[in-house]
This record gives structure tokens, C-alpha cells and sequence, in this order.
């Protein structure tokens, strides 16, 4: 017998349009996946063709200050003044945090991502000499709470640089001993070091280490930008000459907007053979506050990126905290307004929205047994869509999340997030 059937459901995978299909799940696992399955199951959704996808990944996300604006008043307090001033604010309230707080919060943020259908998620936590391990330590212990409903990858954040304060680095070899997973890098956070300093030293490190790498690179949006210049060139090249395909990801690269047309192709390929991923933040959101006319967007070349083949998800980056005071930590959404932003909005184009922030993105997370194939993991969601496209474009309910082969969240309009 079976732990779970779910009946009468498209696949996001394969030829939806084919007719409607049924999976069973057994230990956590889709054991078989047909037309009118027979057998019986302790547990049975009966659904009307509603679309079922794996599970949404959170592939960049700053838990550790993620809602620490009002919950009840969202939206900013103080104005925004630059990236700088921005990050001296979040300096200044981040002194007033304990680990409870940082516990308390990131645990209703995973609870509300839930309930958005996420069940991965690679979370930013800062390490640095002033914090030291009390994000870290904050955040391994929502993690070991939540273990059974989500997967949580740790990303140490160099929120104070990685060698402009001596000891850092032997600092980050202490908070893998802790149990962090990823090394991080932010070199527009390492006053006084050149960004091919920093970045020589996260990936120095993370290759030390047999770590992937997580980088921050190229946030700002120069109205023009020679392509050798940019950070992501100088990470590509590096991660080449290390040999260290497929464990670098790179956020943001923005400035990647900025160089000649003529010259993408080059910095692409450079990025092809070194194999690194990108995510594309709301990065829109952040940049051209200063522009007086024709504000440009500030996004990277996604559309691009993905026609020559490279590995590009999107994120949610920042919830609700001072470096963005908006966000449900809904990839249904984040993926609409990347629509909008990237100008994506064939039917072809919505999917593959939709693909970056499943598939795309457990690429980059090294997600085992992820999709929806007999014999992977059962981390799923039912959405109320008919079609990848229906799914972004209706902004669809998330019906069922079902996490490890468990049904974890039923979603009516009275219990969605953030209502309570
Ligand atoms: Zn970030």
C-alpha cells in the first residue's frame, strides 16, 4: 500500500498537455507515475488537472535578517539613501539582534516560504569578526528545527569582508567546524581590498576547504563598463584555472548590462567554461534611484544567459529587511516581477521562468533526487494552474506542499501567508 497517491494532475515535466497522470509516493520517494495507477494509498488527493511541480528553491536568501522590519507596517522606515547608507543601517540594527531574535524570525520565515511551496532553501548568514557565530549559530538551530520540512544550505557571508580585518578567514575555517556549507564572497563589502583580492581569497578558500562558492559580484550599474573589468570576468577566469566547474555561483551581475553588446559573447563563454551559475536578484528594485530620466532597470542579462545555454535561477535576495522592505518569499511572485523586468512573457518564456526557480536553481544548490521522475525525492506542489505559463500569469494558489512525501501545508485564501 501506498503512503500517498495524488490523482488526476499534469506534470511539469514531459508532455503536460498529454493527458492527466497519477503519482504515488512511498517513504518520501514517487515510486510510480502513470494513467489510472492501481493500488491503494493511506492518503489520496483526487484533483481536476491542477499542474504539480517540484518543490520551489530559494536558491539566494538572506535569512538571518530577513523580517526584521515591522510585520504589521511593512514598507521602509528610514529613506533610502545609498547601498552604503543602507548597509551602515543594517550594521547599526544587527547589534540589537540575539540568536533568539534571529531564531524567531528565520523560523517564520521558513514557515511562510512553506507555505509558498518552497522546500529548499541556501541561506546567506553573516559571518564576521563583530557578529562572529551568532548568525550561525541561529541559524543551525532553525535548521535542525526544521529538518523534516526543509532543506537548508548555509552560505557564510562576509558582511564585514573577508581581508580588510585581520583573522577573518580563519574565522570562516572555524564556522565550517560548525556545520556552514558554502563559502561566500561580497567584495563591495571588503573596504580598502581590490575586488580581485577578495575574490582570489573566497575561492582560494572554498577550493581549501572542497566548498562551493557563492558570490556576490557586480551590484552596481555604471552607465559603461569595459568586460574585462567586470567582477564575474575575473571569477570566471579564476574558477577556470582552478578547475572548479559547477560549484560557483555567482548573484546579482548587474554590470553584465553595461558592456558593449559586441562583447557579451565573450563573457559569456568565459562563464561557459568555467561553468558557473548565475541568480539573478530584484535587483530592480535597488538600482538607477539616482537616474533622472529613462531609469534603467538594473537587471542582468537573463533572457541571454539562458539562450546560450547557461544556468541562470532568480531569487528572492532580501525579505522584508533593510535592504529591501517588500517580499513573501514567493517565487510566484519574484518570478512575475522578473517577467515584467526581463521582459519575458512568451508562453516559452513563463516556463522557463518557472524552470529557473525549480530545476535551475537545485542545479545550483547540488539538490539529490530532485524532480519528478520514479524514484526521487516527494518534495512537490499542487499548484491550482493548468500550465507552467497559467502558473506565473494567474499568480497560482499553492494548493498542497507536500515535503518528503508528507503532505505539509494545505492553502486556503483564510490560512495563506501573512493574513494571520
Ligand atoms: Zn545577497
Amino acid at each position: 500500500m501506498y503512503d500517498l497517491v495524488i490523482r488526476n494532475i499534469r506534470l511539469f515535466e514531459g508532455p503536460f498537455q498529454s493527458g492527466l497522470m497519477d503519482l504515488a509516493i512511498e517513504d518520501g520517494h514517487i515510486v510510480e507515475r502513470g494513467q489510472h495507477l492501481a493500488g491503494s494509498a493511506k492518503d489520496e488527493l483526487s484533483l481536476d488537472g491542477e499542474l504539480v511541480i517540484p518543490g520551489f528553491v530559494e536558491s539566494h536568501l538572506h535569512l538571518d535578517i530577513a523580517l526584521m522590519n515591522s510585520f504589521q507596517v511593512p514598507g521602509r522606515e528610514e529613506p533610502y539613501l545609498s547601498h552604503y547608507g543602507l548597509n551602515d543601517t543594517l550594521e547599526r540594527r544587527r547589534k540589537e539582534f540575539s540568536e533568539e531574535d534571529i531564531i524567531t524570525r528565520a523560523g517564520k520565515a521558513v514557515e511562510m516560504a512553506l507555505r509558498h511551496g518552497v522546500t529548499a532553501i541556501r541561506a546567506q548568514c553573516h559571518v564576521d569578526p563583530q557578529a562572529k557565530f551568532r548568525h550561525l549559530n541561529a541559524l543551525l538551530a532553525v535548521k535542525e528545527q526544521n529538518k523534516e520540512r526543509m532543506f537548508i544550505q548555509l552560505v557564510g557571508f562576509p558582511q564585514q569582508g573577508l581581508l580588510q580585518h585581520k583573522g577573518t578567514l580563519d574565522l570562516f575555517r572555524e564556522a565550517f567546524k560548525l556545520g556552514l556549507d558554502v563559502m561566500g564572497c561580497a567584495p563591495n563589502l571588503d573596504r580598502g581590498v581590490s575586488y580581485k583580492e577578495h575574490i582570489d581569497a573566497a575561492l582560494e578558500l572554498a577550493v581549501e576547504l572542497d566548498v562551493e562558492l557563492d558570490a556576490h559580484v557586480d551590484l552596481g550599474i555604471p552607465w559603461e563598463i569595459d568586460w574585462e573589468d567586470l567582477e564575474i570576468t575575473y571569477l570566471a577566469r579564476r574558477t577556470k584555472d582552478r578547475n572548479y566547474a559547477g560549484r560557483v555561483t555567482a548573484g546579482h551581475v548587474c554590470a553584465l548590462g553595461s558592456i558593449k553588446p559586441e562583447y557579451v559573447g565573450k563573457v559569456f563563454e568565459l562563464i561557459k567554461a568555467a561553468g558557473v551559475n548565475i541568480i539573478s536578484q530584484p535587483d530592480m528594485y535597488r538600482l538607477g534611484r539616482d537616474d533622472r530620466q529613462h531609469v534603467r532597470r538594473g537587471l542582468t542579462r537573463v533572457k541571454e544567459l539562458l539562450a546560450a545555454g547557461i544556468n541562470v535561477a532568480f531569487a528572492s535576495n532580501n525579505v522584508r529587511d533593510v535592504l529591501r522592505p517588500m517580499g513573501n518569499f514567493d517565487l510566484l511572485e519574484e518570478g512575475l516581477i522578473l517577467a515584467y523586468g526581463a521582459h519575458m512573457d512568451t508562453v516559452s518564456e513563463l516556463e522557463a521562468i518557472l524552470k529557473m526557480c525549480t530545476y535551475n536553481a537545485a542545479r545550483i544548490l547540488s539538490l539529490p533526487s530532485y524532480g519528478l521522475d520514479v524514484g526521487n525525492k516527494a518534495d512537490l506542489v499542487v499548484l491550482n494552474a493548468s500550465s507552467p505559463s497559467s502558473a506565473i500569469v494567474d499568480q497560482a494558489e499553492k494548493r498542497y506542499v507536500i515535503k518528503s512525501g508528507r503532505v505539509a501545508v494545505v492553502n486556503t485564501h483564510q490560512n495563506m501567508p501573512g493574513l494571520a
